[in-house]
């Protein structure tokens, strides 16, 4: 499942900062862009198997949503409406770049003492 494999990188750079202080993650916060192919809920449902003895195992998993935006010639940053597509909400012109809202990245973490 591409979410699995997600949440395996998410937990080998997890790990890799854990590791740097020692400690245990409790909690990690995603941000998640939802113009991504990623599915929260499904992602979400994948973490815990995929975690299991690393040191993010049992952490509490946060995603954040992350609204597209583009770049409108007329009103310059607009949120995009996913089903409209690459197109101003306001005067429907086409933004072809994607200024945010495809990403996934760690955010926050929370390491245990
Ligand atoms: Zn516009």
């Amino acid at each position: 499942m591409h979410e699995a494999s997600i949440a395996l990188d998410l937990i080998r750079v997890a790990e890799t900062v854990a590791l740097e202080h020692g400690g245990r993650v409790l909690a990690l916060t995603v941000r998640l862009g939802q113009w991504s192919a990623v599915v929260p809920e499904a992602l979400q449902a994948a973490f815990p198997a995929c975690a299991e003895g690393t040191l993010l195992e049992g952490a509490r998993l946060s995603i954040q949503s992350v609204p597209g935006v583009g770049l409108c010639p007329l009103h310059g940053r607009v949120e995009l409406n996913l089903r409209r597509g690459l197109r101003c909400p306001h005067c429907d012109a086409p933004t072809p770049e994607l200024l945010q809202g495809d990403e996934l990245e760690l955010d926050e973490l929370e390491l245990a003492d």
